[in-house]
């Protein structure tokens, strides 16, 4: 039965994280998602290891799994793929059919009335929403599988190191790179695609890292004592 397969466990899971239902940290407990799923806890516990290898979830010893949390580095690194990634996808296909044109139209409408009317999470949602609808529609499966991840993973990232989604920003670059893409203009759709990926990721911020940096720096204090050991 397709329903309770492994891939579309893992499926659910990434879409949990891409709506904000799961956040970086949060438990995932087998025998809640076997219930949950209709599935048993070995077909859970498999479609855990394919997330695991993903990136997406963590074994902690004798706690169990949870939705991994990106450190700061993991977080440059996630726009760092993007900036290749997608502003080369955009230069490497041709213009769109009209059909696809007047869909991306359709979606950046829709985040302009989210940022109106909307609930912050439904923005964001929208927000990420448009790269990967993006990606389905301009690259191959591989790049669509892609992004799908690298989308999951810069919400959990944003979660962690991001205060604001300027929102309205990122809604007119959207219009503005659908605009050089109706205009068959696909090396200016990858320009603009460069810059907003820049500008996302110029909103980091470190020092928001609460969950991230105590436990990178409680890891590193347990790393520091073996070496003083050895010098003492
Ligand atoms: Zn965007």
């Amino acid at each position: 039965m397709p329903k309770s397969s492994k891939a579309n466990i893992a499926e659910r899971v990434v879409s949990a994280i891409l709506s904000h239902d799961l956040k970086p940290g949060a438990r995932l407990g087998e025998q809640e998602l076997g219930n949950l799923f209709g599935v048993s806890r070995t077909l859970v516990r498999q479609a855990l290891i394919e997330l695991q290898s993903r990136g997406f979830v963590e074994v902690r010893p004798r706690m169990g799994w949870f939705v991994v949390e990106p450190s700061f580095e993991e977080a440059r690194e996630t726009y760092a793929a993007r900036r290749i990634i997608e502003p080369g996808m955009l230069m490497d296909s041709g213009k769109p059919l009209q059909s696809v044109i007047r869909d991306l139209r359709k979606h950046v409408a829709q985040e302009k009335t989210a940022i109106v009317t909307g609930s912050p999470a439904t923005r964001t949602v929208l927000l990420a929403d448009f790269h990967v609808c993006l990606a389905e529609n301009l690259g191959n499966r591989f790049l669509s599988a892609m992004m799908v991840d690298l989308s999951a993973r810069t919400t959990l990232v944003s979660a962690l190191y991001q205060s604001t989604t300027e929102a309205q920003d990122s809604n007119e670059d959207h219009a503005n790179i659908v605009a050089a893409i109706a205009a068959g203009d696909m090396k200016e759709a990858g320009i603009l695609m460069r810059d907003h990926i820049n500008r996302l990721e110029a909103r980091l911020d470190q020092s928001l890292a609460q969950t991230g940096t105590s436990r990178e720096r409680m890891l590193s204090k347990l790393m520091e004592v073996p070496s003083r050991n050895r010098k003492g």
